[in-house]
């Protein structure tokens, strides 16, 4: 039964947060992992998204770097066969496939067995500070609002939303420079030797702009099989929008609709095997890259990321390298890291700088906008969002905030670090 007193809340159930509630409740701490949809997984789940990206390193022997709640993640998937074999993409990083709908199960079942409570439908929407110290915060739910407070708090929201609520420095989204979002679409019908690669994708997509069809943004993008079907999920309808302003969200969401459809009439008559196509949806969400950026006392760098740089306070590894999405039509550009290892993420990025109980997990950690674009896929938010997490667990104890001890405990919990 939901309480009105916890050690640590975590605010968002995407792959941070899922991570950051098993990793306080199994550090013994009394968890709260709130999620405002109904279901777990965050972008993977709301939008589809087919692959845990930031699992395996790049190199030519490609090591796994996740462990800890990830690789509990990795494990599960596999026993309900809600997953495919890691494989390469077309530009050699390694994906870790899943079929999203067994990744709600698959998280709510790892949480619940944590011990952490989970709170769906809820959505985090006001908060009280002590000084420097979240107090309490406030959760909106159909019923009434429910005021919840804790020793320490974890913003897991991608969005930065407890960030913002609780006055902690960030920064705002600049969105005429913010990476593209896009609108995942899934489609049925698709013969089973149709080829959807991107160069397949990109010699169709030129004959239906030819052809006038619109709207129509990527000139190619990135499309697989989605594990255990024949249904093809494809990344293509770009749209710039500001995640924060429901305004820009829903015009943004209905162009990429309209596109998603232009898409289809695309491949229906120029991609060999889309002939009896038809789509099964889209998003539902569109995919939100970037929004705002939390201040932490370190804010790890491209330079980081590209040197692999090595830190004393590591918490978490990253490997995914630079991935920007910065144009309408064109593919997304890379920065690899040095010699396709991984670089190591300092607890200090996880620490809000001016709030002294608040840890940060997932794609709002402390950066600048280039290692983002490294450390926001969901192998890595996993990754912070354990440490932050166990990092939050030690509020209040003898082990505050003491670096040897939130990696002993991560390592007992299983975490490469
Ligand atoms: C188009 C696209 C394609 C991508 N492809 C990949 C890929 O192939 N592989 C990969 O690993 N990564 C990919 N990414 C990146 C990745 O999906 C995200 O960066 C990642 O989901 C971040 O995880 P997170 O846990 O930080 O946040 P999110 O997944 O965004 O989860 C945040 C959660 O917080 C909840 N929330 C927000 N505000 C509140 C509130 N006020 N109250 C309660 N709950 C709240 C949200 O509902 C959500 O469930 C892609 C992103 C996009 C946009």
């Amino acid at each position: 039964m939901l309480q009105n007193n916890y050690d640590v809340v975590v605010i968002g159930g995407g792959a941070g947060g899922v991570a950051a509630a098993i990793g306080a409740a199994q550090a013994g701490k009394k968890a709260l992992l709130v999620e405002r949809s109904s279901y777990l997984g965050g972008q993977a789940t709301h939008c589809s998204i087919p692959t845990y990206d930031g699992f395996f390193t790049r190199h030519e022997n490609s090591e796994q770097i996740a462990g800890g709640v990830a690789s509990m993640v990795m494990e599960k998937l596999k026993q309900y066969r809600g997953c495919g074999e890691p494989l390469r993409s077309p530009w050699g990083n390694v994906m870790f496939p899943v079929n999203n709908e067994m990744t709600k199960i698959v998280l709510e079942e790892l949480v619940m067995q944590s011990g952490a409570h989970l709170l769906l439908n809820s959505q985090l929407c006001d908060v009280v500070r002590n000084g420097n110290t979240i107090k309490s915060i406030t959760l909106l739910t159909d019923g009434d609002k429910v005021q919840i407070t804790a020793q320490a708090f974890v913003d897991a929201s991608g969005d930065g939303n407890l960030v913002y609520l609780s006055g902690a420095e960030h920064t705002s989204p600049d969105v005429e420079n913010l990476q593209f979002g896009s609108l995942l679409t899934r489609f049925g019908g698709v013969a089973s030797e149709a080829d959807v690669s991107p160069a397949a994708l990109r010699a169709a997509i030129a004959q239906g702009k030819a052809a006038g069809i619109t709207p129509l943004s990527k000139d190619s993008g990135f499309a697989m099989r989605i594990v255990g079907t024949e249904d093809v999920i494809a990344i293509l309808c770009n749209e710039k929008v500001n995640p924060l302003d429901a305004d820009s969200m829903t015009q943004g969401q209905i162009r990429a609709r309209k596109q998603a459809m232009a898409y289809l009439d695309t491949f229906k008559r120029f991609l060999p095997g889309f002939e009896q196509a038809y789509v099964i949806n889209t998003g539902p969400h569109i995919g939100i890259r970037e929004s705002r950026h939390a201040v932490g006392e370190y804010a790890l760098t491209g330079d980081d990321v590209v040197n692999a740089a090595t830190v004393d306070d590591a918490i978490a590894r990253g490997c995914w390298p630079i991935e920007r999405h910065t144009s309408a039509n064109k593919m997304q550009v890379y920065t690899w890291i040095k010699d396709d290892g991984y670089y190591e993420i300092p607890l200090r990025s996880l620490k809000s700088i001016n709030i002294d109980n608040l840890w940060l997990a997932g794609r709002i950690i402390s950066c600048d906008s280039e290692a983002f674009a490294s450390v926001r896929v969901m192998g890595t938010a996993f990754l912070t969002g354990h440490a932050a997490g166990i990092a939050a667990s030690m509020k209040n104890t003898s082990t505050e905030n003491d670096i040897a001890a939130i990696q002993c405990e991560l390592k007992r919990q299983g975490a490469l670090i």
